[in-house]
């Protein structure tokens, strides 16, 4: 418990001087009595990867403190979308045009529009979610256009094995050429080469709450 706000505040400190940097708490897998501290600290900005999860551990906690911004940043099933809004006021994981014609709908019927980041396949792995690079001007237009949804910017998981600086650069130049004012990209191991590479959303989990089970 005394690590966590331990380790929170090293990374707050870290970071203090990038004034257009978030950190994204990602607490997936722990427990709401494992991330009070850093609640209570009046940090805002949380993330999840899974939907029944996020549902079970935030809907209350987000009503008691209202100023919680939760971000989804695991894949989104389609069928899922109508369950993660208003919960989520962000996602990060938006890969597919089905997926935002389903966040089109929703974001109608509930009266309320999420932020979204585009997810990049910037390692063109064939296992990994994302919009393939040469696609993703025709897929932002689209988004926008078609679907009136609220790109705000790009998100990447670049490939685990491999140095992340040459992904980071490239996703910059995505964003540079799509004038997107934000970039989601940056985990434990590697955010700060991502802030150095222009993320303003960085998603921090283990460094911050210890290794998963
Ligand atoms: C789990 C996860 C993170 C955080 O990873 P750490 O290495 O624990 O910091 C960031 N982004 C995504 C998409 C994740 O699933």
């Amino acid at each position: 418990m005394e690590n966590v706000l331990k380790n929170f505040t090293i990374i707050k400190q870290e970071i203090s001087d990038k004034k257009n940097v978030k950190l994204v708490a990602v607490t997936k897998t722990f427990p709401i009595n494992h991330i009070l501290p850093v609640i209570n600290e009046g940090h805002v900005d949380f993330g999840e990867n899974k939907v029944q999860e996020a549902l079970e551990k935030w809907t209350s906690i987000k009503q008691d403190f209202p100023k919680i911004k939760l971000h989804l940043i695991g894949k989104l099933q389609t069928n899922k979308v109508k369950f993660v809004l208003p919960l989520f006021d962000y996602i990060h994981s938006l890969d597919s045009l089905k997926l935002a014609s389903k966040i089109s709908e929703q974001q109608t019927i509930k009266n309320f529009k999420p932020k979204l980041f585009i997810q990049v396949n910037i390692g063109n792995e064939p296992q990994k979610s994302g919009v393939e690079i040469d696609s993703i001007e025709n897929f932002y237009k689209k988004c926008v256009e078609d679907f009136k949804l609220n790109i705000v910017g790009l998100m990447c998981i670049p490939p685990f094995d491999k140095d992340s600086k040459p992904y980071f650069t490239k996703m910059r130049e995505l964003s540079n050429n799509l004038n997107l004012s934000e970039i989601s990209m940056g985990m434990s191991n590697d955010y700060m080469e991502a802030i150095n590479q222009g993320s303003t959303f960085i998603r921090v989990g283990s460094k911050i709450f210890g290794a998963r089970g």
